[in-house]
């Protein structure tokens, strides 16, 4: 009645078609390079205490504190600006 599923029990020819093609195999290895590169470990000096410290890639701020210092001094700005552009109605 329903279409009949391959039986896929150990180490038959379902394990085979279980490896990845070749293209697969070349994206997860560019994959597991990037992650690579996110993982490793760069000098950086703190854009707000200007403290050196070593971080990631993706890291920009020695501490918590200082990535907030930074958000809210960018928000500031930004309503600033958009205050300036809009003219203040109130
Ligand atoms: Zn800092």
């Amino acid at each position: 009645m329903g279409p009949i599923r391959p039986r896929c029990r150990s180490g038959n020819s379902c394990a085979r078609e279980a490896v990845l093609p070749n293209e697969m195999v070349e994206e997860l290895s560019t994959a597991a390079r990037q992650l690579a590169s996110l993982r490793r470990v760069y000098k950086k000096v703190c854009p707000i205490c200007g403290i050196e410290f070593e971080g990631i890639a993706k890291r920009v701020y020695d501490r918590h504190a200082c990535q907030v210092k930074a958000y809210r001094r960018r928000m500031r700005e930004r309503q600033a600006s958009v205050r300036g552009s809009s003219g203040a109605t109130r």
